[in-house]
């Protein structure tokens, strides 16, 4: 259809390449989450297969996307590193973020009934997503600290909130106002002497939040195929024999190691994470 008296409309679509050479962070965001949780009875503050399903969403993201090395969830959102190197769809910016806030969504909605099988999708989520480039590695160092530090706030403030409400029995005003101006250790205090609860003691996911990393599989493991999970990856698939019949020239080429996606609740603010993970900032 090029050749028509239309096709100059093209021509109004600007390029948005985005900068070489430069870190991408993709991030999305369920779109009006406090209702959607609501609506679909999500436990509060925090409601494990929700969790579990983003999650699951984000692994399904980096099977599809090779060039994202490092996914982070908390609450309604996941930030994905992509390697500075990538030429994902030749850097389009709304091809990228338009393509994965696809996949995701259709891959959560895909996914709902295994988390909530007793409770059926009222509408259909949605969520937003954004691509920031990043120069340097401090600042994707210091980007997944900010984030990880945001679950840790959250959570603390929620976990507090939600046990004065719950088991307090205070409004959600009144319990608003018992936390106004409160610092960290006093909410640790009200916490432990009110409810007994000691934060420490958590479920590390809904501290620290889920991060998710390729890891190789042992050399040992590779031998029992059913053994590995079906998000295997990051593999050079060699057919039998190369298209040209020459089978010795195929078996001297190194296949990269065989790597398959972890899901941790680790700590990512300091430095033992990176230092064990030199390939996240390449
Ligand atoms: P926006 O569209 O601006 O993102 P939002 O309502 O989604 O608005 P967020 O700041 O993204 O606001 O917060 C998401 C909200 O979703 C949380 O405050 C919480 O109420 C709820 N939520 C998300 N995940 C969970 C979960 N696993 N368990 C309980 N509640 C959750
Ligand atoms: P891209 O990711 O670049 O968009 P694409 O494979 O989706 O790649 P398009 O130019 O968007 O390429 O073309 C969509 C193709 O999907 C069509 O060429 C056709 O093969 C197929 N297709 C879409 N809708 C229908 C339909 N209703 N019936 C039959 N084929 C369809
Ligand atoms: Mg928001
Ligand atoms: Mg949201
Ligand atoms: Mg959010
Ligand atoms: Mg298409």
């Amino acid at each position: 259809m090029a050749g028509t008296k239309y096709a100059y409309v093209r021509t109004f679509e600007l390029p948005d390449t985005l900068l070489p050479g430069t870190f991408m962070v993709f991030r999305l965001d369920g779109h009006s989450f406090h209702r959607f949780s609501d609506m679909h009875n999500f436990t509060k503050p925090n409601d494990a297969r929700a969790l579990q399903l983003m999650d699951h969403a984000a692994r399904d993201i980096m099977e599809e996307y090779p060039d994202i090395v490092l996914g982070f969830g908390e609450s309604d959102e996941f930030s994905f590193l992509l390697r500075k190197s990538t030429t994902l769809y030749n850097r389009r910016e709304s091809k990228i973020v338009s393509t994965l806030t696809s996949l995701f969504t259709s891959s959560y909605v895909f996914h709902w009934p295994e988390y909530f099988p007793n409770n059926p999708l009222k509408y259909p989520p949605s969520f937003d997503g954004r691509i920031v480039l990043y120069p340097a590695d401090n600042h994707v160092r210091d980007y997944f600290a900010w984030r990880q530090a945001d679950t840790h706030i959250n959570n603390l403030y929620n976990t507090v909130f939600w046990a004065l409400v719950q088991q307090g029995k205070q409004t959600t005003a009144e319990a608003h106002a018992t936390l106004r101006g409160t610092v960290s250790k006093e909410k640790h205090e009200i916490l432990f002497s009110r409810f007994n609860i000691n934060y420490n003691q958590l479920n590390e996911q809904f501290k620290k939040g889920s991060v998710l990393v390729r890891e190789e599989i042992p050399e040992p493991q590779l031998g029992a195929t059913p053994a590995i999970p079906a998000q295997e990856d990051n593999f050079i698939s060699t057919p039998e024999t190369s298209p040209t019949g020459n089978k010795k020239k195929k078996e001297k080429r190194k296949a990269k190691p065989k790597t398959h996606i972890v899901v941790l609740h680790c700590d990512i603010i300091q430095d033992g994470f990176w230092i064990t993970r030199p390939g996240l900032l390449i």
